[in-house]
């Protein structure tokens, strides 16, 4: 039986990196996906790739900053396959604007609690009332070793993810009661495509000192699916990190 059989799920920025092996990590294990993201035209291609190997894959236009957006997501999940079982926050990164709390752009600040902090905030707000219909479900958000850890240099990206992070316990303690699990990922660092194009892995010091080698998309969607599964049905409030031992020494 696959892990995920007939399980409805919404995947955020699930056209690249870490949410894109996710929707095709979920979708082998048996899961109906619906995934949002910015890149319409990589959205689309990818759905019509997982269509066309016969995978349940639909892909929505989603800026998860914005409220109607992310109705329309979790909508239209819900109308297509008729409940919704996990929703995985994923959509979110820091990108080369951020920096010390002193100096940094302030659009850039509210641009990282936009998309990663008031979209997570959003997805829920949308998706706990279609699962407290049908008696539970997993959410899974997606914080960062950076937030865990302490990290100097991304003060915007470090206040949302640490943002996540309490969220995410806030929920687990209020619908632990109608069957819903809330978890979070908090990634080190993730050979995505955009990682490679920031950075070289052979002379990039986090993966020089990951001691199995640098992560690929594929560790974090494991994680994920074992999140998004019944295999985890008592764990939740729980922030997971995740990486290849490179905070260890
Ligand atoms: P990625 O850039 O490869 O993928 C992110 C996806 O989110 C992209 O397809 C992008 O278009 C989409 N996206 C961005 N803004 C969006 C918005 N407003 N609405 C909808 N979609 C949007 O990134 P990734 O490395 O796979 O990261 C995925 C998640 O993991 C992020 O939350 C990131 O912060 C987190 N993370 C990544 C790493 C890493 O090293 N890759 C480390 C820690 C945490």
């Amino acid at each position: 039986m696959a892990r995920l059989q007939d399980k409805v799920v919404v995947i955020t920025g699930g056209a690249s990196g870490i949410g894109k092996a996710s929707v095709a990590l979920f979708a082998k294990e048996g899961a109906k996906v619906v995934f949002g993201d910015v890149k319409a035209a990589d959205g689309r291609a990818f759905e019509a790739e997982m269509t066309g190997t016969g995978h349940a894959v639909r892909f929505v236009e989603t800026d998860v900053s914005k409220e109607a957006d992310v109705k329309r997501l979790i909508d239209t999940a819900v109308e297509a396959f008729g409940r919704l079982d996990v929703l995985y926050n994923n959509a979110g990164g820091a990108t080369g604007k951020d920096g010390k709390v002193t100096d940094m752009p302030l659009d850039e600040f509210w641009r990282t609690i936009s998309v990663d902090l008031f979209g997570t905030f959003l997805g829920c707000r949308f998706a706990i009332p279609h699962m407290e219909k049908t008696g539970g479900g997993s959410i899974i958000n997606t914080t960062s070793i950076r937030a865990l850890t302490g990290t100097a240099g991304a003060d915007a990206y470090s206040s949302a993810k640490g943002g996540i992070i309490a969220l995410t316990q806030a929920l687990a303690m209020q619908w632990h009661t109608s069957g819903i699990r809330v978890n979070a990922i908090g990634p080190g660092m993730v050979l995505t495509e955009r990682v490679k194009s920031i950075l070289d892995p052979e002379t990039n010091p986090i993966a020089k000192k990951s001691l199995m080698g640098p992560m690929e998309p594929d560790d974090i969607a494991y994680l994920a699916l074992y999140l998004a599964s019944d295999e985890s049905k008592r764990i939740t409030g729980a922030i997971y990190p995740a990486e290849s031992g490179a905070s260890a020494h």
